[in-house]
């Protein structure tokens, strides 16, 4: 896995500087902003249901207790956050969704 970068100069973005935002990216190394692409926003709007689905599929199976199950579920929240960046990509338009 590797982080976007920048579609004008290449820049490499860090991660931290991904980590918190959304939306469009101003690069600090020849600051034009950069939009995440139409492809990955299609596919980010698939996550959250597909989580949900498989939070409620894995409850039903194990029946884990309230105690188990929300520090598992803030875990995995936290996860999402911190790997997001990775599965970015940026174009210097903004695109259509559909
Ligand atoms: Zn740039």
């Amino acid at each position: 896995m590797k982080l976007p970068h920048c579609s004008r100069c290449n820049y490499f973005f860090k991660w931290r500087e991904l980590l918190i935002g959304f939306g469009q990216r101003k690069c600090p190394e020849c600051g034009a902003y950069q939009y995440i692409t139409a492809q990955k926003r299609r596919q980010g709007m698939w996550i959250g249901p597909a989580a949900a689905l498989g939070t409620v599929v894995i409850v039903q199976l194990v029946d884990p207790p309230f105690s188990v199950l929300w520090p598992f579920a803030v875990l995995v929240v936290i996860l999402a956050i911190l790997v997001n960046p990775f599965f970015l990509e940026f174009t210097e338009k903004e695109e259509p969704l559909f």
